[in-house]
């Protein structure tokens, strides 16, 4: 089982950011609406996070570290759906098998909270009891200690924790309505508040994809409930400006939107290379394939032309009330 567990972790634990993605994933299936996460040197020696999910129950904690457990597959039907982002069942276990993992959790139901801890080597899980409010804290000590390969092909602790950076932003442009702390060295690195109404939306837009936005992106809101665009679109900047789509709320690096920007954006300024944006495409989810490359955020969309031109109206219609560029 230990090996099986290790070579899993081949597949989910690359490095630090990869293990936070997926803790922070089970933070949000958990329906946590705050989620503190502590990252000491790069994450080579602790990532902590904590969350006020609805927790794991005693008796589940064992279970919750062991391989192909997952209590989020219902059906084949949920499967088709993927309604929650993680569904593969062996993200803890996996992580467990090359790290010091510590597991502690409380329900509303439970009067007291417990306790999990499992160490690489040695699967056999100790539970003890804790102190710890509604919801559940990880704390990942130690990671690829008993995987020196793997350990090697760590970077510098700053490159690590940019790359945990990175991933928080686009976690946190997808879930404005969770609030979001990082620290690194015991130091506050980004707090993202909560924000609930969505004319806030654009205060942590701001936050991570730069002041800019906030001053001079034009705002796209097109669409029904079968196929919306909504987001914001930068006419000014330089090519360095972040840019970001999101699929039915995941994070994707699609061609075909890219595609449908720049276009408009050519004709609205001939030339012009469309500096940034953070936009989100909300379509049903039988026109979209989603699971083709999950690790890629690839998508295909089954009418391809239709959602391209969708696009290049929405942003059009947008950026149409705007004054043409003057281009250098
Ligand atoms: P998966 O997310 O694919 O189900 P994981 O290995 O990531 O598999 O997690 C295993 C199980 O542990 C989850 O199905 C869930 O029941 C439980 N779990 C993990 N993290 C949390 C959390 N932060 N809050 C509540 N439950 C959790
Ligand atoms: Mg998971």
């Amino acid at each position: 089982a230990r090996l099986a567990n290790q070579i899993a972790a081949g597949e989910v634990v690359e490095r630090p950011a990869s293990v936070v993605k997926e803790l922070v994933e089970n933070s949000l299936d958990a329906g946590a609406t705050r989620i503190q996460i502590d990252i000491e040197r790069g994450g080579h020696k602790l990532i902590r996070i904590r969350d006020n999910g609805f927790g794991i129950d005693k008796d589940q904690l064992t279970l919750a570290l062991s391989r192909h457990a997952t209590s989020k597959i219902k059906s084949l039907d949920d499967l088709e759906q993927i309604a929650s982002l993680g569904f593969r069942g062996e993200a803890l276990a996996s992580i467990s098998s090359v790290s010091r993992l510590t597991l502690t959790s409380k329900t509303e139901a439970q009067s007291e909270a417990w306790q999990a801890y499992a160490e690489g080597r040695d699967m056999a899980v100790q539970i003890t009891p804790a102190s710890h409010p509604n919801g559940t804290t990880i704390e990942v000590v130690d990671l690829f200690f008993n995987t020196p390969a793997r350990r090697k092909f760590l970077r510098t602790e700053k490159t690590e924790f940019h790359h945990i950076d990175e991933l928080l932003k686009r976690i946190a442009l997808s879930r404005f309505d969770v609030a979001i702390t990082l620290k690194h060295n015991g130091k506050t690195v980004r707090q993202y508040r909560a924000q609930m109404q969505q004319e806030n939306y654009v205060k942590r837009v701001a936050q991570v994809a730069g002041k800019v936005f906030e001053q001079q992106a034009v705002y796209v809101d097109s669409g029904d409930e079968r196929l919306r665009l909504y987001g914001w679109v930068l006419p000014v900047g330089d090519k360095t400006e972040p840019q970001y789509t999101y699929v039915n709320g995941r994070m994707m690096r699609d061609k075909l939107i890219f595609h449908a920007i720049r276009q408009t954006f050519e004709e609205y300024a001939s030339g012009y290379d469309i500096p940034g944006f953070v936009i989100y495409l909300e379509i049903e989810p039988r026109q979209v394939d989603v699971n083709v490359h999950p690790a890629k955020h690839e998508v295909r969309f089954h009418q391809g032309r239709l959602v391209h031109d969708f696009i290049v109206q929405a942003v059009r219609q947008a950026i149409s009330f705007e004054q043409p560029l003057e281009l250098a």
